[in-house]
Formats: C-alpha cells, structure tokens, sequence
C-alpha cells in the first residue's frame, strides 16, 4: 500500500509575510492578508496582501505607463537579453528558497521542484536567447522604389494569470518570452502559492527589470484576475488554469478584443498494444499518473489497454504503485507529495466514490493515507472503467488512474478522441506505423511515443480542443507576444492608378 513518509512537524518554522509589486514599489494591501495553510503540515506557512480591484487597475496602469513611455519597450534586444540572462542566474542562485516556497505551499516533493527550478532557469536563457532573434520581414518585389517591411512589434500590457500546480515554472513559461517582446505586466499566482512569484519579483528587481514593467498582484480571480482579463488598458491575457476560468477569460476578453492565450485542462490517454516495452511502460504509467500527485495538466489519468494485456497491466501497474513513496514534501526521497487543499480532497475523493457505484473495481489505493497531518491521498488506480463515466471524461486533478480497455485501434483512437480535452497523449507499441498512426490520429497538441511527459524549451506545447487555444514555449514563444505592423514605403513619385487621367488637376 506505498511507502508512507510522515511530516516531521515545522516547529520552528514562522509563517513569511509577502508583500505584492506595483510600479517598483512593494505594497501590504488593505485587507487582511491571505493565509496560506501548509497541505502536508496543516500550519500557516505564507501570508500573501490579499489584493484589491483598486490594486489591479493601479497594476495595469504602471504597466500601461511602462510601455508607453518607459524605457524596456525601447531597448535594444541585446539590453533585454542581457537582463533575462542576469534574472536566470539569480533565480539559480535563489533556487533552494524558491523550491521550498513551492514545496510547502503546493505539497509538492522537494527534489522534484528543484528540478522545475532547473528546468525554469533553463527556459529562462532560452527566453533571453529568442529575444535576440526576434524580427521580421522585408519584401524588395512589390515593384521599383518600393519596400514592404513587417515589423514585430511588443503587443503592449500583458496580463500573466498561473495557477497553483507548477508555480514557479508556469510563470516562467510566459513572462521571460512576454519581457524578451518588450511587453510590460502585471502578473497574478494562485491565491494558493504566491510566494515564489513574489520572490521573482526581487529578483527581477535586482536583474534590471525597470519600475512599472512587472508587476505583481496577489489575491483572487474574481477580484484581481477579473480586472486583468477586462480592463480596457490590458492588450493580452496569457492564461493558465481550468477549462472553466479559461472561458471566463476568453468571455471578458472579448469586450475590448484582447488577444487570449490559454493552457487549461488535460485528461490525457495512454494507448497500449500488445507488442509494447511493458517494463518501459510500466514505469511511465505509474509517473504519468502519480507524477505532482496527478495534479498536473499532462497527467497520463487515462490508460487505453489492449483487452488481451490489461489484467496483466493493471496487476504490474499496482505493484510497482506499491514501492511509490507518498508523504512529507520536505523529505528528499518523497514522490508524491499532499492534495492541495481539503475541498479539492473531497473532490477527487466525490469522483473515486462514483466510479465504484458506477462499477468500477478499485485495483489499487481508493481513500486517504493518514499521515497524522495533512491531507494524502493514496495513490488510486480504478480498473472497469468505461468511457461514459465521468472519471474518464472529466479531469480529476489528483492521483486517480482510469483504465479502459480496446480491441482495434479505430477503438483505441476513438475512446482517446471521445473526450472534450485534448492537451496530450502517449501511444506504446514498437510498431511504427501504429505509433504514426496514433500520432497524427489522436487529437492533442503533443504525442509522446514510447515516453510520456518529456519536454524540452525547444518544443512548443498546448492544447487541442477545450485543453487550450495557442502554444507556449518552442521558437514562436516571443512572437506570441507581438503584433505585426506593415510599412509599405515608396519613394520618388507616386503614380495614381484609381482617378482617371483627365480628371486630374
Ligand atoms: P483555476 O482556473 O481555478 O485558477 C487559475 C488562476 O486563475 C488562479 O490564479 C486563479 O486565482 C485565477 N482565477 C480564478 N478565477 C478567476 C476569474 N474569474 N478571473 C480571472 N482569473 C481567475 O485553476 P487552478 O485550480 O489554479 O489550476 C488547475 C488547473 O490548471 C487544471 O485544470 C489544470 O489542468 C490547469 N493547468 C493547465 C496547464 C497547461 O499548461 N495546459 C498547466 C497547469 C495547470
């Protein structure tokens, strides 16, 4: 039943006091501040300024004012890189400080956020790195003393809106490549995980990032969040959360016709024929599904199983499940860490306890893991399942494996296909015209053959479907941030074609 690892308590520990960021200056907030309660400890560890509609709109207007007349946008690109390049130096050199803050705050394994740290350091440089190849194109054919230039353009204020799963490394998805434009901004975490955001905001300080050009505002999305998608100064939202927040975003965002970008939900398969590396697979099922406690995007929570290997899956899957060590953050060996908080708890709990009185048979975990404090779930694994049921349709968020099996691949692809999300997929088989069949059938914005849930900056990721409209990293990531504007130039005089000769003066 996986390797419980206590909490050893925070004795010592005192909660830290945030401060948000507007226009260079770092501000308390008039309301009481947001407690941030630990989920694996049950003590407050964080207190963030719970900000106000007023704190927005100063926000956007610092960032407005930033853009229109401060010096970033005016910068040249090697200026710009030169201070991304400084603020991925000092995020490494801050890099214990920061994972903690997201360990404690989102429950998340320690080691493993010391990896997003690295691999957000990472995106980082090759933010700085695009922001020196960003240009446009300049067309000499349009005719004798003619030139056509397209410019690249910053797109103006941006409005950066995380969410509580990946806190550091989301932010780091979107505001390196919106910074390298000459964009300006205003930035919301989650209510629930602010504090790394908060402390890249001193390090962004510190890097050379001008007064007015990031700023930081904590508190809820229907209070600040809700100015940042409709305030009529904002030119773009980049957005990552739920389906549901998504469309809200795209709705306000409509009145004033911002540009939206959206990362949102996942409930992504796992094909796998018969002719599969199982012990390969095996272990991707077991990260895809348990990996950041399944709360995560790409989670692999669907497994489509060939009918003639799923009892033999299903078994190995649980036994490797078995050996995965779930508890305390703050301890190096842990690999899944708490449920965020004890409503989202009960939720996963709500759709575990519906699938077993729809006839699902719990192969693995089922309920809580009593670790004396906070709130574990152990990890789960439902087999039965059908497509119809809301546990393989809708995103669970949690450690919650669905199995389903198939017969034919139109059926695999079908089932992978039947749902509203479309983020990513895997397909194992050491066939490769199965795996190119998958890959280009299956409707979703990457397709991991033989792995699961590799990245690297280089590859753009993003949504199909209700999971998404754009893509983040990849060598466009900077241009999403622009607006093109045409120059089409003439020189010496100009010949009229539209008024007839002899009706001229
Ligand atoms: P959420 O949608 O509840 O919140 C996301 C952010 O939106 C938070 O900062 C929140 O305060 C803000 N928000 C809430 N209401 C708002 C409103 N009315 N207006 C503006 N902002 C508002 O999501 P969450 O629970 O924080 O995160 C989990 C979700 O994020 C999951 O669905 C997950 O799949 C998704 N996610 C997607 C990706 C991706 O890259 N596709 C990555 C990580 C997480």
């Amino acid at each position: 039943m996986t390797i419980p690892v206590k909490p050893k308590a925070l004795s010592s520990h005192e909660a830290r006091d945030f401060k948000m960021l507007i226009d260079g200056r770092w501000q308390a907030g008039d309301a009481r501040p947001i407690e941030r309660i630990a989920p694996s400890h049950g003590v407050v560890v964080s207190r963030f300024p719970a900000g106000s509609k007023a704190d927005a709109e100063r926000a956007i207007a610092a960032a407005r004012k930033a853009f229109d007349n401060g010096p970033w946008p005016r910068m040249t690109a090697s200026e710009r890189s030169a201070v991304l390049l400084r603020a991925a130096d000092l995020i490494a050199a801050r890099s214990e400080e920061l994972a903690y803050l997201d360990a404690i705050e989102a429950g998340k394994p320690i080691s493993q956020v010391r990896g997003e740290i690295a691999g957000s350091v990472d995106i980082w440089r090759y933010a700085a790195a695009l922001a020196r190849d960003l240009h446009g194109e300049s067309y000499n054919t349009l005719g004798e003393g003619t030139l056509g230039v397209v410019l690249r353009e910053a797109i103006g204020v941006v409005s950066i809106i995380t969410p509580w799963n990946f806190p550091f490394l989301i932010v780091g998805q979107k505001l390196p490549f919106a910074l390298a434009a000459g964009c300006t901004t205003v930035v919301k975490p989650s209510e629930l995980t602010s504090g790394s955001t908060l402390v890249l905001g001193e390090i962004l300080q510190e890097a050379g990032v001008p007064d007015g050009v990031v700023n930081i505002v904590t508190g809820t999305g229907p209070e600040v969040g809700a100015v940042m998608t409709s305030h009529p100064d904002v030119d773009m939202v980049s957005f990552t959360g739920s389906t549901g927040v998504g469309k809200l975003t795209m709705t306000n965002a409509a009145q004033t016709l911002k540009k939206v970008s959206l990362e949102l939900g996942g409930k992504n398969p796992q094909i796998v024929f018969p002719d599969a590396d199982l012990d390969a697979f095996i272990d991707a099922a077991v990260f895809g599904a348990y990996f950041n406690a399944g709360e995560c995007c790409n989670a692999g929570s669907r497994l489509i199983l060939h009918k003639s290997i799923a009892s033999e899956v299903v078994k190995r899957v649980a036994n490797l499940t078995q050996n995965v060590r779930v508890g305390d953050p703050l301890d190096p060996s842990t690999q899944v860490g708490a449920i965020i908080t004890p409503q989202h708890f009960d939720k996963i709990a709500g759709y575990v306890a519906k699938a077993r009185d729809g006839g699902a048979d719990v192969a693995h975990g089922g309920g809580t893991l009593d670790l004396g404090m906070g709130q574990f779930m152990a990890p789960t694994i439902l087999s039965g399942v059908t497509p119809d049921m809301a546990v393989a349709r809708e995103e669970v968020f949690g450690p919650v494996l669905s199995v389903l099996t198939f017969e034919t691949t139109a059926e695999a692809i079908e089932i992978a296909n039947s749902i509203d999300y479309g983020l990513s997929a895997g397909v194992w088989s050491r066939d490769f015209d199965t795996c190119l069949t998958i890959g280009r059938r299956v409707r979703a914005g990457t397709v991991w053959m033989n792995t699961f849930m590799d990245g690297t900056p280089e590859l753009p990721f993003g949504g199909y479907k209700q999971s998404g409209l754009g893509r983040e990293l990849g060598r466009h990531a900077v241009e999403d941030y622009t607006e093109t504007k045409t120059l089409n130039m003439h020189v010496g005089s100009r010949t009229s074609w539209w008024m007839p000769q002899k009706e001229k003066l």
